[in-house]
């Protein structure tokens, strides 16, 4: 097994971040310890990616953002066109041509009860700084997956389609996979089917279908795993999604991982076990992985 990947920097990358209503330096902005995101995990956020000084596929972000904030019962400051103008005039302050954005909104600040009715402001922090990424090798070489005892929520507790603050069960995960020496974490849903990974989707090449578990199997409804759904159809490989489980994983000709940041991470084995033949021969993820940075290069919202 080899060392885990590289985790965003607090310092010294340079960091903008908006707020309430400035926009600054990262090392200046400070967030009121009564704020009911730090107290509760109350709250929402978004990760985004710009590049060529574009936000890639922003209105579905802020689409998932919205929906979130609905199931939570926070109005979002400003609607979508509020938080669209926050996200754009950070990125611009940042200045940078390639970022990665993340959006948060918390309940606010109240009291030190649980109850969000002492909550009448929501909160808007927009931080905008360096893309964090696995080392150039392993992504070329893959990552290696654990399975972690830690299981997915399920949607009658914290529905995991709710990208909140509360993301205790990804750091559990991912905490486990460190244990282990891994570089990431297999999560489960409670049926001992396939979820996704700590902070990433799980996708399976079988038989030259690419097969990704639903949303309602204990995903959150990825943007990048949207993007490549759209992708894999327009080159005509064939895609569905549907329950997996770890035979299937074992079974598959290649796994990948996707996210906003890393965009695709090829694994290369799941508890130790390598995925496909072992070559290291990945045709389909290659494939989706260079259609994908294309088109991350070249659409999205300017600014
Ligand atoms: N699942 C979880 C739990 C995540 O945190 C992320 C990262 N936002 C993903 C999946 C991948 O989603 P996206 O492609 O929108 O980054």
């Amino acid at each position: 097994m080899s060392a885990s990947p590289i985790s965003p920097a607090p310092a010294p990358n340079r960091t903008t971040v908006w707020l309430d209503g400035a926009v600054m330096d990262g090392r200046e902005a400070r967030v009121p310890v009564f704020d009911h995101g730090l107290l509760y995990g109350d709250g929402l956020f978004e990760a985004m990616r710009i590049n060529n000084r574009r936000v890639f596929r922003m209105e579905r972000h802020l689409a998932r953002l919205s929906a979130g904030a609905k199931a939570l019962g926070i109005e979002l400051p400003g609607g979508l066109a509020g938080m669209q103008k926050i996200v754009l005039e950070t990125a611009r302050e940042h200045a940078e041509p390639d970022a990665y954005v993340r959006l948060i909104v918390t309940r606010g600040d109240g009291g030190l009860g649980v109850d969000p009715r002492s909550c009448p402001h929501p909160r808007v922090i927009c931080i905008v700084g360096a893309i964090a990424l696995y080392p150039a090798d392993k992504l070329k070489a893959g990552i290696d997956l654990v399975t972690v005892s830690v299981r997915r929520p399920t949607a009658d507790s914290l529905d995991p389609r709710v990208k909140s603050l509360n993301y205790l069960s990804s750091v559990l995960s991912r905490r486990e996979a460190n244990l282990r020496h891994a570089d990431e974490a297999l999560v489960l849903n409670d049926s001992g089917l396939v979820a996704e990974a700590s902070v990433a989707n799980v996708f399976a090449v079988l038989g030259g279908e690419l097969v990704t578990p639903p949303a309602t199997q204990g995903a959150l409804e990825g943007i990048t795993r949207g993007a490549l759904l759209d992708l894999a159809r327009e080159l005509g490989i064939s895609a569905a999604e549907r329950p997996l489980g770890r035979f299937d994983l074992f079974a598959a000709d290649e796994v990948f991982l996707s996210g906003t940041a890393a965009r695709v991470v090829p694994v290369a084995t799941l508890d130790g076990q390598p995925i496909g033949t072992g070559s290291g021969e990945r045709p389909v993820t290659v494939q989706l992985a260079a259609a994908l940075a294309r088109l991350g290069d070249t659409t999205g919202v300017p600014f």
